[in-house]
């Protein structure tokens, strides 16, 4: 396990246009209804691709314009704009309110320049929370996106509706490690079951930040609070209970290493279904002493990273960093691809559940934080297409489609006479 293996996790479309028309980021507006005209799939914002036309709004006055020629995924142009014509700047929000130095405040770094390089527009994304430090974050990334602070823990369903009624939002929760694995754990399950198309951060400290500093339930048994207690409790494993839920997409990371983060959060965008990104994220304030498992020292010095992780976008030509005959791709739902370096003996498929567990149990009993993509399924359906909903919002339909006929209301009603 100590050599690093490469990876690249490749998204593709060969129908994709070459350029993918633009947004005028100054003419978004928070939960405004877009044209539909001007709608962007989540898959083919990645991709390149559009479903139908997309507007040209021409200059948007922030160094784009029509004839400027428009960066590709992951690459954004000279004058700094993304393959969707916006410039960093859209994807910040409000300054964070967070102690100086918390883990959060990282990844929502990470996040912002993981949006910026995907090219997400943001009247698509939505963005989901509970209550908890990590649950104020949403606030600090994508102003210009819709957004919903549901109640504690009930994250899940308030992003199941949002994601059912309208299949084209990018659906974007974040949430704490108490905030999933106490409160919201029931939800967390039956997420998971369903496999609903979002991307399901956990920023994760073990502790509960916002109440002063008590365990929360992904404590190590053992580790030691601020105060000198030790925790007796066993830990629940956010990835190892998502793997074995059956979750389609599980990564772990760390909040200060955004070289694994930022591609971790790509390919969760490009995946189709629940992808669950368990990140620990030091609490500076409660949890970073000696005694801690989750103080950046601790994690700095136990971290094992199993992959080299880059997130290889459509346009982009695809570097290899591998030798002929020593590859094996995974295809994707929406068509991209992850691609692996040939694995050696005794080293992880992520396809494979079982050796993910059992990797994840291993690392734990030596003490070990094994971080990269723990597990990937992409055969499995997500909840709008198993339930045969349509891409298109349902606010979209007109009276004349939702509204049964005579004829078929009636054989309904016989159904259930
Ligand atoms: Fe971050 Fe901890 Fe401060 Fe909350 S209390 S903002 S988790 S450092």
């Amino acid at each position: 396990m100590s050599e690093k293996k490469s990876k690249s996790l490749q998204n593709r479309d060969p129908q994709a246009p070459e350029n993918t028309p633009r947004v005028d980021a100054s003419q978004i507006q928070a939960n405004e209804t877009p044209p539909e005209e001007g709608r962007v799939r989540k898959e083919s914002a990645s991709r390149g691709s559009t479903s139908g036309t997309t507007q040209d709004t021409g200059d948007d006055g922030q160094g784009s314009s029509s004839s400027t020629p428009l960066a590709s995924p992951g690459k954004p142009s000279a004058n700094g704009v993304n393959h969707v014509g916006l410039p960093r700047e859209t994807y910040k929000g409000a300054p964070t309110t967070l102690c100086a130095g918390c883990g959060h405040n990282a990844i929502t770094n990470h996040i912002i320049k993981a949006f910026y390089e995907y090219g997400v527009e943001p009247y698509q994304l939505a963005k989901m929370s509970g209550i908890g430090c990590s649950s104020k974050a949403p606030a600090y990334f994508v102003s210009q996106a819709h957004g919903f602070n549901s109640v504690h823990g009930r994250m899940p369903s308030v992003a199941t509706g949002a994601k059912m009624a309208d299949g084209e939002l990018v659906v974007f929760g974040v949430s704490g490690d108490g905030d999933t694995a106490s409160i919201g754990l029931g939800q967390f399950c039956h997420l998971i079951r369903r496999n609903l198309d979002m991307v399901y951060i956990v920023e994760n400290n073990g502790v509960y930040g916002l109440t002063k500093g008590q365990f929360s339930a992904t404590a190590e048994i053992g580790s030691k609070a601020k105060d000198g207690k030790t925790n007796e409790f066993e830990m629940i494993d956010i990835c190892g209970l998502a793997i074995e839920l059956g979750c389609s997409f599980v990564a772990r990371s760390f909040s200060g290493d955004g070289k694994q983060v930022v591609p971790l959060i790509e390919a969760a965008l490009a995946h189709k279904g629940t992808a669950v990104l368990d990140i620990v994220s030091p609490c500076v304030t409660f949890n970073d002493h000696e005694g801690s498992t989750k103080s950046y020292k601790y994690v700095k010095e136990h971290d094992i990273a199993l992959q080299e992780l880059d997130f290889i976008p459509y346009f982009e030509n695809i570097e290899a960093d591998y030798e002929e005959g020593t590859t094996t791709e995974v295809e994707l739902h929406d068509g991209s691809t992850i691609v692996l370096r040939k694995l050696g003996e005794g080293d992880h498929d992520p396809r494979n559940r079982g050796p993910a567990l059992k990797l994840i149990h291993e690392a734990r009993a030596k003490g070990e934080l094994l971080t990269g993509l723990l597990y990937v399924n992409p055969e499995m359906r997500d909840l709008n297409a198993r339930e045969s909903l349509p891409a298109r919002p349902l606010r979209d339909f007109g009276e004349e489609e939702l509204r049964p006929s005579r004829d078929a209301f009636e054989a309904m009603m016989r159904e259930y006479a």
